[in-house]
């Protein structure tokens, strides 16, 4: 048995979602493949930057106002993610 190699983790998968639409928009590749938004939970059907950014601009200008900066809403977007994974561990 090769128990010492490493193995491969799903999150490496996930890396191929870009990380910039993460920051930016506060989506998250779901495991379907398909965008989910960490404010909404919606899923977009297209993972298009184009498609989330419209989304983030017109359902959560809130959010987008109380963290217009880069490093705040990373920040904010990290939260809402720690959230998720708590919500969804069993
Ligand atoms: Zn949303």
């Amino acid at each position: 048995m090769a128990s010492g190699r490493k193995r491969r983790r799903t999150e490496d998968e996930n890396r191929e979602f870009n990380q910039d639409l993460t920051e930016s928009f506060a989506f998250i590749c779901n495991t379907d493949g398909l965008p989910t938004c960490l404010i909404c939970h919606e899923k977009l059907a297209h993972n298009k930057k184009l498609n989330l950014e419209r989304h983030f601009t017109t359902k959560h200008t809130q959010f987008a106002g109380k963290y217009p900066t880069g490093d705040a809403r990373k920040k904010a977007i990290e939260e809402l993610q720690k959230k998720r994974v708590k919500f969804h561990a069993k």
